[in-house]
């Protein structure tokens, strides 16, 4: 066990604070990694503030972790000390399901052991997350960042990048066809830069009128302000597929009847509370509604390649971790463009 610096939540109602959490000395097969950035994404936010219901404190959030390998167990074969290396949203799961057999082990039938409040396989200890100076993962949920990515902008791919990304694969999304992306945050704007990637025109939906320059600058070739609701009128039936970021909640079906014929949005952001979904609005254009969870590890790796390869990483604003707080109230107010990024440096200090 080494006691390692780290930030968090006492329950739901506290700020954030220093706190130090014990990691397990590395098994064989596993991996210690020194850290160096962890993105800030809304869903540290909706779990330290126990929007969703069950969370487990003192809780340390973060799910987008850059690193380095710092040392590793004796049956390690995939990672050797030095190598840069990222820790997405789960670290484990039970490998034998089917899902865990195709690589889909977000969608474990045991549940996935996520990075951070959830409970250890076989010990039962409450995982804690990326907002610490070192975590241990069993080298099987480990993911290699390419060389090439600057590491403080590649942090968010492995949660934001990912589920935007997944839906876009999952979905066949192929040059030419018509995407939409509602809200413009943390995933929404990786969901533009990874479509626009794909050959889709994009068009951003968006409640703040201030973001459609960014819109524009991050290849989208539309921008629809949403508040004044002249956009639904718009554009109706227009889309192939809708990406549906939005962290709170919000009326469905104004949505769904943007789609096409045949037409498909995934839910990807979980406001706390559900929805009404109104059945006609599906029926009378045989419209699907879906949802997604970030992604295997396997198409993680497919995604940080995919990223390297085109040149995608987030745009950040780089904060010390002394900063959370007041970055988590930026965040409910639309006020960061378009992820924080944590400087681990700032918790050594
Ligand atoms: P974020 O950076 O805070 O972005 C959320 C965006 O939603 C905002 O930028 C805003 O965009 C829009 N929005 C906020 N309040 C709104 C309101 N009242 N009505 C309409 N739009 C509103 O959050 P994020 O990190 O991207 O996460 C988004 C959601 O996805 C969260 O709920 C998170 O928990 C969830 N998530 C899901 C998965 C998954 O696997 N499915 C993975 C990661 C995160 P505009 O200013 O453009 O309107
Ligand atoms: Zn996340
Ligand atoms: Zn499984």
């Amino acid at each position: 066990m080494t006691l390692t610096p780290a930030y968090a939540a006492a329950d739901a109602a506290s700020p954030l604070a220093p706190f130090s959490v014990e990691r397990r000395a590395p098994g064989p097969r596993d991996v210690q990694i020194d850290i160096l950035y962890c993105g800030v994404c809304h869903s540290d936010i909706h779990q330290a503030r126990d929007e969703w219901g069950g969370s487990i404190f003192p809780m340390v959030p973060g799910h987008e972790i850059v690193g380095r390998v710092s040392a590793v167990g004796g049956e390690v074969s995939k990672y050797k000390v030095g190598d840069t290396v990222g820790v997405g949203c789960f670290v484990d799961s039970c490998r034998t399901c089917p899902q865990c057999e195709a690589g889909l082990e977000q969608y474990c039938d045991e549940g996935m052991t996520a990075t951070y409040n959830a409970r250890e396989r076989g010990t039962g200890v409450p995982t804690q997350g990326g907002y610490s100076t070192r975590i241990v993962v069993d080298q099987d949920y480990v993911l290699r960042i390419p060389d090439g990515l600057p590491l403080d902008a590649a942090a968010p791919l492995l949660c934001a990048g990912i589920t935007t990304y997944s839906p876009l694969r999952h979905f066949g999304v192929k040059p030419g066809d018509k995407v939409a992306v509602v809200g413009l945050g943390g995933l929404g704007h990786m969901a533009v830069k990874l479509a626009v990637a794909m050959g889709a025109e994009v068009t951003v939906l968006s409640t703040t009128e201030s973001k459609r320059d960014d819109a524009k600058a991050l290849g989208a070739q539309e921008f629809a302000a949403t508040g004044d609701g002249r956009a639904f009128k718009q554009l109706r039936r227009r889309f192939d597929l809708i990406l549906d970021t939005v962290s709170a909640d919000h009326d469905y079906n104004a949505y769904l009847g943007l789609l096409k014929i045949d037409g498909t949005m995934v839910l990807l952001g979980i406001p706390e509370r559900p929805a009404p979904v109104a059945a006609g609005v599906l029926i009378m254009g045989r419209r699907n509604l879906a949802g997604s969870a970030i992604g295997g590890i396997a198409e993680t790796q497919e995604m940080l390649d995919f990223c390297a390869t085109h040149g995608i990483t987030s745009d950040i604003e780089l904060i010390g971790i002394e900063k959370i707080n007041d970055a988590y109230e930026r965040m409910l107010r639309n006020d960061v463009r378009y992820r924080f990024v944590i400087d681990i440096a700032s918790l050594k200090a």
